[in-house]
């Protein structure tokens, strides 16, 4: 999968970043400990350099390097010991002196053996999603924001509870989540608005959420697909966490963008990835306007929200607030 330059850069800074941190919160305790704790600090000291001392011990014996690897661990596994022991009778918790890594798999260093750790794709994943929601310039909603009194009287309790709902969804989500949404309603309902609250709460809970409009997602495709750009919308698609697809209807409906529709839908439900998606079409209008494949899998795999009321965005502008919705 080939993410572009500016993607690799922010999660190797990230990687950095996490490492540092870890360093530093160790040499801050080593620090504490050199000050109140001279004799546990000497035994630190110790296990830091028993490999120098010992390696060079041995291999200028002309011992064998094995030999010499296991009698060096043995050797730091009872300092180590020791020195636990010693920090847990002080009160300091035996793990003072451990760096604590970020991810302890590959100790923030981004591989494993060889290989990409979790840790780095996952960055990776935030960072490539992160730059196409900007690219996209949408604008995230907190659900404090969410406010009933702007629909009519007739739906605010249906909206609250919609509200509810979804922030429930929201905050609820995990890696498990394989439940996709479908909100219905016409213009200016809520519904983007409600979409945004979703994606910055999972954002902010650490999820990779790509968000587009229709629109805009195929228009992206169809340029990647004929050559006529280099990045890669289509590997954030499918790897993010939820994918938010705003306004489903309102794209100019080709062949092409009825093949892909299908295909994303297929792979992240096969692949039990959860989608967010928002229409202005009726169900009715989505059985007209697209083919029967596409038609079941949405009836069969989402789980549809109607959102109700007039179109707030004229309500809101004339009280003059300025949420973009
Ligand atoms: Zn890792």
């Amino acid at each position: 999968m080939g993410y572009p330059k500016e993607v690799i850069d922010a999660a190797q800074n990230e990687l950095t970043e996490r490492q540092q941190k870890a360093q530093e919160k160790y040499e801050q305790n080593l620090m504490l400990i050199r000050i109140k704790e001279p004799e546990i600090y000497e035994l630190e000291q110790q296990v830091r350099n028993t490999f120098f001392k010992l390696s060079l011990q041995i291999l200028g014996k002309g011992g064998n390097p094995q030999e010499a690897l296991r009698q060096i661990e043995q050797e730091n596994r009872r300092s180590q010991e020791l020195e636990r022991r010693f920090l847990k009778e002080k009160g300091y918790g035996e793990d003072f002196l451990t760096v604590h890594y970020f991810c302890p798999l590959c100790k923030d260093t981004g591989a494993v053996e060889g290989k990409n750790c979790k840790c780095y794709t996952d960055l990776l994943k935030k960072y490539a999603a992160k730059q196409l929601n900007s690219l996209l310039s949408i604008k995230l909603h907190s659900f404090d924001e969410l406010k009933t009194d702007i629909y009519p009287d007739s739906v605010k309790t249906k909206m609250g509870n919609n509200f509810l709902y979804l922030k429930n969804y929201a905050e609820n989500f995990s890696c498990e989540t394989t439940q996709s949404m479908l909100l219905i309603g016409g213009t200016g309902t809520g519904k983007t608005l409600v979409s945004s609250c979703i994606a910055k709460t999972l954002t902010e809970h650490g999820y990779v959420v790509a968000f587009m409009s229709a629109f805009e997602m195929f228009k992206r495709l169809e340029n990647e697909n004929f050559g006529r750009a280099d990045t890669d919308t289509l590997a954030t698609i499918s790897s993010c966490d939820l994918l938010i697809i705003d306004d489903l209807g309102a794209e100019f409906k080709t062949n092409f963008t009825e093949a892909a529709l299908y295909n994303i839908l297929n792979q992240r439900i096969n692949n039990e990835k959860p989608l967010l998606i928002s229409t202005n079409l009726s169900i009715g209008e989505i059985k007209k306007m697209y083919n029967e494949r596409i038609f079941s899998r949405i009836l069969g795999c989402f789980t549809p929200v109607k959102f109700e009321g007039r179109d707030i965005r004229i309500d809101m502008k004339m009280k003059g607030s300025n949420a973009n919705i």
